[in-house]
């Protein structure tokens, strides 16, 4: 117990907003705007994915600020015929830091698959940017008990042929589908049970050294009232935040649950 205290407190916890489909330029201006002053004094990664049109204006809004921006997806090719599509090296001339790869909104409405998953991946840490890799059960899956099968092949496939090195840049976001804006939350318990399971995969794949030190957010109606309990679990280092992300004083809230998660 003591040991995993130690460690949780060694892991870099990151609490990042995923806007989604939401905020026009000016708006995600007024929105930094109004959180930055609110987690100055942060004592945790504080991240904002935003939609693409957004990032500029992000960028220039947070400049000076503990506040790193994040895209929402990339592709794998560094430049083609592939309309509509954005990639890595354009991410990161803006100054771009994270990007969620495999949400289940791609996974479910764009055909994102474990193997678009890990070539996304790929890319984006082959250009320098930090993947928040998403993984997670649907609600028939979890009620046939197969959760933690999903859990172990979505880790295998999505993390295929990224190197041990590359891990230190890699965050892992578990988000049971069922409880994505859903206002349905994974209880503490369940939250920590398969963020410890994700850690059991890593260290298969990649010995101890690495699986303690990779953080592993939870995702799924994270909000200002639910945080401080799901963020206290030994192996859950933070969060994804939809909904909540999108209102300044509740995305503050969970940031400072976040600071005050460190175990004594
Ligand atoms: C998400 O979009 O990653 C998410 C967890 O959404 P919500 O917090 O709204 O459930």
């Amino acid at each position: 117990m003591i040991l995993d205290a130690l460690t949780k407190n060694l892991r870099k916890t990151i609490i990042a907003g995923n806007w989604k489909m939401n905020k026009t330029p000016s708006e995600a201006k007024a929105l930094l705007e109004e959180i930055a002053p609110l987690v100055k004094d942060a004592d945790c990664e504080v991240v904002a994915c935003v939609p693409y049109v957004d990032l500029a204006t992000a960028i220039e809004a947070t400049k000076g600020t503990n506040i790193k921006i994040g895209a929402e997806n990339c592709h794998w090719e560094e430049s083609g015929a592939y309309t509509g599509e954005i990639s890595t090296g354009m991410l990161k001339e803006l100054g771009v830091e994270y990007v969620v790869i495999g949400h289940s909104e791609r996974r479910q409405y764009f055909g994102e698959t474990d193997e678009t998953v890990n070539k996304r991946t790929k890319a984006a840490l082959k250009a320098g940017l930090k993947p928040i890799v998403c993984v997670g059960e649907l609600l028939w899956e979890r009620e046939c008990n197969i959760t933690n099968e999903v859990i172990a092949r979505q880790i295998k496939l999505d993390l295929w042929d990224v190197s041990a090195e590359d891990m230190m840049n890699v965050t892992i976001a578990y988000e049971p589908v069922w409880a994505i804006g859903t206002g349905k939350t994974a209880t503490a318990e369940q939250a920590e049970e398969v963020c410890a399971f994700i850690r059991l995969c890593l260290k298969g794949l990649y010995g101890l050294e690495v699986a303690e030190s990779v953080t592993i957010q939870y995702g799924g109606s994270m909000n200002d009232k639910n945080a401080g309990e799901l963020l206290m679990k030994t192996n859950v280092d933070g969060g994804l935040i939809g909904g909540a992300s999108l209102v300044a004083e509740k995305f503050a809230a969970i940031v400072d649950a976040a600071s005050r998660s460190y175990e004594e």
